[in-house]
């Protein structure tokens, strides 16, 4: 089939416009009448450094961060920043409080649990936090400090079920979880929507915002330490994660190494050094970071910026749930998130009801019409219809007549 019969609803890698992607097919071959591709240019010339500096330039703008936080490209993905984040958050406390070493304290993290990316985030502190040998204190002491595994990630904790610890060197949360369809919600008057507002003054938040990037806009984000997303849902593809980092959190992490009792941070997964050599302390992914300064400017210029984007994403999450819920109603399907404040705009996760074979007959139907990967992810099944920015409104409502159709 060709692009236009096809409405892609994968979870990511993620569908990107179809304009952008014709405009970076010829940069791949011709950037700029240079007579060279955009992979073929030098990361350090004068072409890929104006890529670069527009690419974030457009994100500062498109998101109003604020002049004291520092917009990082790095590669290693989301789950890289599962280990970065606590290498350089523990550096920075360390630096802050260079009691000897004998009289070192493991600082406590505190991890916010709502599905599988943000139990993937706490496992990885929980591994790089051991003891570098036997009795000996460990790094630091991940902690729970909310978790919704019980129910089966099927809503958000309450203001009361969360537990913050005083002295804990950062809170971690994941505002979109992808393969369960949770997300803290967006409206400001809802106490559910930043439930950090209780988090003890000098603890940093974190934020994984992988798959809820740029959908709409970040609520708190002076509120925040370090917010991270790896590009492939709404920015670019897969290869480049941007980071927006406090400046004061960029730290000589070999400095904190001396003082002793902090893991070693490898030396591209510092944000110091990142930031010193304005992302290109070694060889970038050239191409995913172009083609995100393409979709940065489509989005700005096209899209209506973020306001757009936000209204555009509301009406499809709105359309698409109020589908799904009449479906519900006929005991035909089910949504995954029973939580109205929490279902995710982005992934929209429900099992369709009945026998076993209903499933695989729903998503046989669907490759018919053309609606792509609509398979949820292999740890959880059933579906997941992933919404991101480039899926237009035309195809959720083409998706929501079939709904309507198959659960008749
Ligand atoms: N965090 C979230 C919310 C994700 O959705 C993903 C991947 O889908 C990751 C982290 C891991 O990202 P990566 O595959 O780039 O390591």
């Amino acid at each position: 089939p060709t692009r236009d019969q096809v409405h892609n609803f994968a979870a990511g890698p993620s569908p990107l416009p179809g304009s952008v992607l014709e405009e970076a097919a010829q940069g791949l071959l011709n950037y700029d009448d240079t007579g060279m591709g955009i992979c073929e240019l030098s990361h350090r010339g004068k072409e890929f450094k104006a890529v670069i500096e527009g690419a974030e330039a457009d994100l500062r703008k498109l998101l109003s961060i604020p002049e004291n936080y520092t917009i990082l490209f790095s590669q290693g993905g989301g789950t890289g920043q599962f280990s970065a984040v606590v290498l350089n958050l523990l550096s920075a406390h360390r630096l802050k409080n260079p009691v000897p070493a004998q009289e070192f304290k493991p600082p406590v993290l505190d991890y916010v649990l709502t599905g599988s990316w943000s139990s993937k985030a706490y496992a990885e502190a929980q591994r790089l936090t051991l003891p570098p040998f036997p009795n000996c204190p460990a790094f630091a002491e991940p902690r729970i400090a909310a978790s919704m595994k019980s129910e089966k990630w099927t809503r958000l904790p309450r203001k009361d079920e969360y537990s913050f610890s005083k002295d804990a060197a950062f809170v971690y949360y994941c505002e979109n979880e992808t393969i369960n369809g949770i997300e803290f919600p967006h409206d400001p008057s809802n106490e559910a929507a930043f439930p950090f507002e209780s988090v003890p003054e000098g603890v940093e938040i974190v934020a994984d915002y992988s798959s809820s990037f740029i959908s709409r806009p970040i609520l708190n984000i002076e509120k925040h330490a370090i917010i991270y997303a790896g590009a492939q849902k709404n920015l670019g593809p897969s290869g480049v994660t941007v980071l927006i980092v406090r400046n004061d959190l960029l730290v000589d992490t070999t400095e904190a190494s001396k003082l002793g009792c902090v893991p070693h941070t490898p030396i591209t997964y510092e944000y110091k050094i990142l930031a010193d050599n304005k992302s290109l302390y070694n060889t970038p992914p050239t191409f995913p970071i172009y083609v995100s300064a393409l979709v940065l400017k489509h989005l700005i210029k096209d899209k209506g910026g973020l306001e757009g984007l936000e209204s555009t994403n509301k009406q499809k999450a709105e359309l698409l749930y109020k589908t799904l819920e009449a479906a519900e109603k006929k005991g035909k399907a089910r949504l995954v998130v029973r939580d109205e404040n929490a279902r995710s705009w982005m992934n929209v996760t429900f099992t369709i009801e009945g026998a076993a074979e209903e499933e695989k007959r729903f998503l046989d139907g669907a490759e018919k019409k053309g609606f792509k990967q609509l398979k949820g992810h292999r740890s959880v099944g059933g579906i997941r219809a992933s919404i991101y920015n480039a899926v237009t409104l035309d195809s959720v409502k083409l998706l929501c007549e079939y709904i309507n159709e198959f659960c008749t």
